[in-house]
C-alpha cells in the first residue's frame, strides 16, 4: 500500500474511532495535538523482558523486549509523521541506547509547546508474566486520584507561566479526563487493526513513573507478551511489529482527530 494510501485509510478509521466528551473550556491538555512523543521502552544495556522461541527448525532465539520496541515505535512515528505533515513527532530513542525512565519524561516534558496546541505521550512496551498462558495487549494510564504540582513542572519544564495561573485542581482534572480519552483512543485502535484472536485486555491503571512523571496525557501500551511463546513469534515478525506501529498511529491520529 502506498503510503498516501495508507494515510487515507489511517485518517478514515480515525475520524470513526474519535471520540470521547472534550472540556467546554480547555485549559491546555485538551488543545489540538502539536506535538506526538513516543517512547520506545527500554534500550542499550537495559534490554526489558527477555524471552525464547523456537523456529520450525527448531533453532532457538533469544529476544530482547528493547528491539521489539524500538521496531513497533519507528512504524508508528513514520507513520504519524507521514500523515500528519503539520504535526511534530519526537522519538525518545532512535537507536539502541540507554535511557533512564527520568531522561525519557523530563525529555517529554522539556520539549516547548507550541502556541495553542497540547502534546501527547505514548509509551511502548512488551509484557512478561510468570503465567506462560498470558496474552494480547493492555492500555496502562495514569491512576484517577493521582494530583500532579502543576505550578512547579509546568513553570519549570515549559515556561507556561500564563498556565500556572490556573488552579492546579483544574489542570489535574483536565489531564485524567485527557489520559482517559486517549487511552480509549489507543484500545479501540488496537482492538480494530489487530487479528481477532488477539486478546484486548483493556484500559488499567497504574502508577508506572513515565505516566507518574510525563505532565501531558500519556498511556503506556503493552503490546503483547514475550512470556507467551505464539505470542512471541508473532511478536518478532516485521509484518507484526508494523501491524502494531500502524495500529498505534490510528489511536494517535483518533485524538488527533478528535481534538482537532
Ligand atoms: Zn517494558
Amino acid at each position: 500500500m502506498s503510503s498516501r494510501l495508507r494515510c487515507v485509510w489511517m485518517i478514515s478509521m480515525a475520524l470513526l474511532l474519535a471520540g470521547g466528551i472534550l472540556p467546554a473550556q480547555p485549559i491546555l491538555f485538551s488543545y489540538p495535538v502539536g506535538t506526538v512523543i513516543i517512547d520506545p521502552g527500554h534500550g542499550g544495556r537495559d534490554p526489558g523482558a527477555v524471552g525464547t522461541y523456537t523456529d520450525e527448525q527448531g533453532q532457538i532465539h533469544e529476544v530482547y523486549e528493547k528491539d521489539v520496541t524500538l521496531a513497533i515505535a519507528e512504524v508508528a512515528a513514520e507513520a504519524v509523521r507521514v500523515c500528519y505533515p503539520d504535526i511534530d513527532v519526537v522519538l525518545t530513542r532512535d537507536d539502541d541506547t540507554y535511557l533512564s525512565l527520568g531522561a525519557r519524561t523530563s525529555l517529554a516534558n522539556s520539549i516547548p509547546y507550541r502556541e495553542g496546541h497540547s502534546k501527547v505521550f505514548i509509551s511502548v512496551h512488551v509484557n512478561a508474566s510468570s503465567v506462560k498462558s498470558a496474552s494480547g495487549f493492555e492500555i496502562w494510564k495514569l491512576e484517577s486520584d493521582h494530583v500532579k504540582d502543576f505550578y512547579t513542572a509546568l513553570l519549570r519544564e515549559s515556561g507556561l507561566v500564563h498556565i500556572t495561573e490556573r488552579l492546579n485542581t483544574e489542570l489535574n482534572e483536565e489531564l485524567d479526563h485527557m489520559n482517559g480519552i486517549l487511552a480509549e483512543h489507543m484500545v479501540s485502535a488496537l482492538e480494530i487493526s489487530l487479528p481477532e484472536a488477539v486478546r484486548n485486555r483493556g484500559i488499567k491503571e497504574s502508577q508506572f513513573y513515565v505516566l507518574t512523571y510525563a505532565h501531558m496525557p500519556a498511556v503506556l501500551v503493552e503490546t503483547g507478551f514475550m512470556s507467551h511463546e505464539q505470542e512471541l513469534a508473532q511478536l518478532v515478525t516485521p509484518l507484526y511489529q508494523e501491524q502494531l506501529g500502524y495500529a498505534l498511529a490510528s489511536g494517535i491520529a483518533a485524538h488527533i482527530e478528535a481534538l482537532r
